[in-house]
């Protein structure tokens, strides 16, 4: 038997055994299975789970997400991060709906040339939905596919995206395409894991060439390590007659459309916050600061102070700087965890500060 049938045969008898029973698997609705996909993009499954099961009985159909304000959508999105994905989900949903008549593109072209749908993507849901003939290549194919061949191409290289793409595409099963994709990413996932893979127990161990070789930990291999870039927020967090002010990010960075306290970005956590910010305490006023809280994203480490000014009754506005503050809207800070989504780091500092923000 060859290489590639051997490699194949082995991975489907492992998931007939082993597969992992989730909501999506099995469905044939690609708007569904889409939503499966875009949600577990960059996200684990047990994170993931809970989101799938709010968006689908909120929104049944893609028209239900079409004809949901935005605002909804990524409150409902709240604390899964990346917030592209939401936006673009729901921009997409609209074209869907408006413009194919709510009618899902049904081949592999159509569906890559939707919004937020990468190569990726467009594999999972041809095959799940359409059984065509696209293999998926995420990291966890990466991995698998290095291990077992041996292959040292840097996977973060432009050229190993052509060669793994097209050794997967190898070793597809035409006859059944979705389930060996479900297969191999089930296997990357739980079996040949990034740290302590079960070898011992693997089905594919004979002909697995990094075993063989003792270069498992090694493999797949990384030309470079990402470097992250630290950003440091300062976020002013007034208290007015019970109010505060939040504002809307609407720049083309990270979070956006998310809400957000007015903020002051710095180059590096001052070492003396309150003369930093002397001149935007009013007169009369105070100011109390939080613990630093860290939020790590793909590219970015973002450290972030909590400052509660407290305005006192009638304060005059002459008093203070209030740069920091225009273009923000007034709320209750009793609305701040009900209506508007706002980033994780947020989320955190509002819930630990529950009490002495008056929120509940
Ligand atoms: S033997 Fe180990 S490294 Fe090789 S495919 Fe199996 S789990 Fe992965």
């Amino acid at each position: 038997m060859n290489e590639h049938l051997f490699f194949r045969e082995q991975l489907l008898a492992w998931f007939a055994q082993h597969h992992r029973p989730l909501p999506w698997k099995g469905e044939r609705d690609p708007y569904k299975i889409w939503l499966s996909e875009i949600i577990l993009q960059q996200t684990r499954v047990e994170q993931g789970l809970p989101y799938y099961h709010r968006f689908t009985a909120r929104y049944p159909t893609v028209h239900h997400l079409a004809n949901a304000p935005e605002d909804e959508v990524l409150k409902l999105w709240e604390g899964l991060g990346y917030y592209a994905r939401a936006r673009n989900l729901h921009f997409t949903a609209k074209y869907i709906s408006d413009q194919l008549k709510g009618k899902f593109p049904d081949t592999f072209a159509n569906i890559r040339a939707l919004k937020g749908v990468g190569d990726y993507t467009a594999a999972a849901i041809a095959s799940f939905a359409f059984d065509l003939p696209h293999a998926v290549l995420d990291g966890n194919v990466y991995r698998v596919l290095a291990r077992y061949f041996g292959n040292e191409t840097p996977i973060d290289t432009p050229h190993a995206k052509k060669e793994f793409a097209a050794l997967a595409q190898q070793l597809l099963d035409p006859a059944r395409p979705g389930d060996y994709n479900q297969a191999i990413m089930d296997f990357g996932a739980t079996h040949c894991t990034p740290q302590q893979p079960k070898c011992p127990s693997c089905p594919l161990q004979n002909h697995c060439v990094a075993l063989r070789t003792r270069r498992v930990s090694t493999l797949p291999a990384k030309s470079r390590t990402l470097e992250k870039k630290d950003r440091f927020f300062l976020y002013l967090v007034p208290q007015f007659q019970g109010d505060t002010f939040v504002r809307k990010r609407t720049d083309k960075d990270i979070w956006q459309n998310l809400w957000e306290f007015p903020m002051l970005e710095l180059p590096a956590l001052p070492k003396n916050i309150e003369e930093e910010l002397s001149s935007m305490i009013p007169k009369g006023g105070s100011v109390r600061f939080s613990r630093p809280y860290r939020q790590t994203l793909t590219h970015r480490v973002v450290t972030a102070i909590f400052c509660e000014i407290d305005f006192p009754e009638n304060t005059p506005s002459d008093t203070f700087d209030r740069a920091p503050f225009e273009g923000c809207t007034r709320i209750p800070k009793t609305n701040l965890k009900k209506n508007i989504a706002m980033p994780r780091i947020i989320d955190q500092y509002l819930r630990e500060s529950a009490l002495s923000l008056s929120l509940f």
